[in-house]
């Protein structure tokens, strides 16, 4: 089956000998079998389906190089603005444990309201870092997304009595199962009737995985061709664990042991030995990361809300580090974390000129397929997977259209998005997911989210309940 797009008014295509992305006006986007075959004005059938898509901007599916799909959506409206003064106000280790969903119910319902949230902000590629749970890798078939599966495995847990010490329960017997268990998830991640299912490494934390995890993981991935991600250098307080361990930062010791180099995606990558709030005397971690190849995944939104940033976008591109972006939380918004990207390293950086639009949107598709070791996602060229996002330059949110990208990252965000295609497949039609009841999905949600708030204080080192922990915004007046 053929399908043509005509008369594109700006679109978004890859001009390969430049090596960059270039608006072409009035143009026609033709695609078969999942892939693009041509790019052109009045390009001549015949055609199974043409499509008038004047009046509309068409780009490249998004890349989103790290989601936690399976817990996130169901902590909205509670660990949002939570404090943990012990912990740097990082949410790691005081709140996590303790807002998660009960069941696989309640994974599942996180699952799909988030999958449909990508999906309705242009996203087409995701790497979805989740515990492994019944259903999982059907349901990311099922979405019509890309996914990548990347099962959590790690040889310790985080936990505190006191709020303010950080204590590691290890069980590394325990962790080599796990990892055990996510290479053959990952197995079957490739089995799966959807072939836009795949899957990847991810041991969890630098500071929870025992070197000869990471070493044995990082080999695997490297013998199989996979990716490879793990979080690093996200809080002051992994830091200076690394540092009390290793006398080495945690940048440092991964590229010591040999698990930096290019198929390695560091989340998040923000507490670097030059970061101010440590004071520290090197400034070295950047060239490391130059040096190997490695990317950053950028998730500015959650780390944003407690006050903590990347230091800068712009500083990391210019040195030459790939960086790809992340919904890291809630909202699962492509958009509105791309334009928090934009605002958090001006704000940061303290000058406009510290990143542009055109950097965010390229981390947010080249960057994004560079992690991931793709040269066909990313980009709309012959050849390339059909992946892309039709935008109504219609939409009052996106008038007046001067310039179609700034007005849909600025003001539009997702409001104006009308057609999502992967692989040639419309997920998304007339602004509507073919793919999942995200009405549905959400009330099964809110339930979800009754139980996980009862249960709180028996997760909670000290025992408080989710008000307590998350206090409302307003106190409630008894009538
Ligand atoms: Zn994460």
């Amino acid at each position: 089956m053929s399908t043509v797009l005509r008369d594109i008014d700006y679109l978004v295509a890859w001009h390969a000998e430049a090596g960059e992305h270039v608006y072409v006006r009035s143009a026609d986007l033709a695609f078969a079998d999942g892939v693009i075959t041509a790019i052109g004005k009045r390009l001549d059938g015949p055609f199974d389906t043409e499509i008038d898509a004047s009046g509309h901007l068409v780009f490249p599916g998004l890349v989103n190089v790290h989601t936690h799909p399976t817990s996130e959506t169901i902590r909205k409206g509670v660990t949002d603005e939570t404090l943990s003064p012990g912990f740097w106000h990082s949410s790691l280790y005081e709140h996590l444990p303790a807002f998660n969903p009960v069941d696989d119910e309640g994974r599942s319902a996180c699952l799909k309201v988030a999958l449909a949230e990508l999906l309705l902000s242009g996203v087409t590629t995701v790497i979805d870092l989740s515990a492994p749970f019944d259903g999982w890798l059907e349901t990311l078939g099922e979405s019509g997304l890309r996914a990548v599966a990347a099962p959590f495995f790690r040889d310790a847990r985080w936990f505190t009595t006191d709020g303010h010490s950080l204590s590691y329960d290890w069980n590394e017997k325990a962790g080599r199962e796990a990892f055990e268990r996510a290479c053959r998830v990952i197995e079957l991640a490739g089995q799966q009737p959807s072939s836009r299912v795949s899957g990847m490494l991810s041991p969890s934390q630098v500071d929870t995985c025992t070197e000869s995890l990471l070493r044995d993981s990082h080999a695997f991935a490297t013998e199989r061709d996979l990716p490879w991600t793990i979080h690093a250098a996200q809080s002051v307080t992994e830091f200076h664990e690394m540092q009390k361990r290793h006398g080495k930062s945690p940048i440092e010791w991964l590229a010591d042991i040999g698990v930096l180099d290019q198929r390695s995606v560091i989340a998040h990558c923000i507490f670097l030995d030059s970061h101010p709030w440590l004071h520290w005397t090197t400034n070295r971690d950047l060239e490391v990361m130059v040096e190997s190849g490695a990317s950053v995944a950028h998730c500015p939104t959650v780390f944003s809300r407690r006050g903590i940033a990347l230091n800068t976008l712009g500083s990391y591109l210019r040195a030459g580090v790939n960086v790809g972006i992340g919904t890291d939380t809630y909202p699962h918004n492509m958009l509105d974390e791309m334009r928090t990207a934009a605002n958090a390293a001006r704000l940061v950086g303290q000058t406009v000129a510290d990143v542009t639009f055109r950097d965010v949107f390229y981390a947010a598709t080249i960057g994004g397929a560079n992690a991931l070791g793709r040269d066909d996602i990313g980009r709309l060229a012959p050849g390339s997977r059909a992946d892309f996002v039709s935008v109504d330059l219609s939409h009052p949110s996106m008038m007046p259209v001067r310039e179609p990208l700034r007005s849909m990252l600025v003001v539009a965000q997702e409001r104006a998005i009308r057609d999502v295609y992967v692989d040639g497949e419309r997920v998304v039609r007339d602004g509507t997911l073919t793919t999942i009841d995200l009405q549905a999905e959400s009330e099964r949600l809110q339930r979800a989210q009754a139980a996980m708030l009862k249960a709180v204080p028996n997760n909670d080192w000290a025992g408080r309940s989710a008000d307590e922990l998350a206090p409302m915004v307003l106190p409630t007046q008894e009538l």
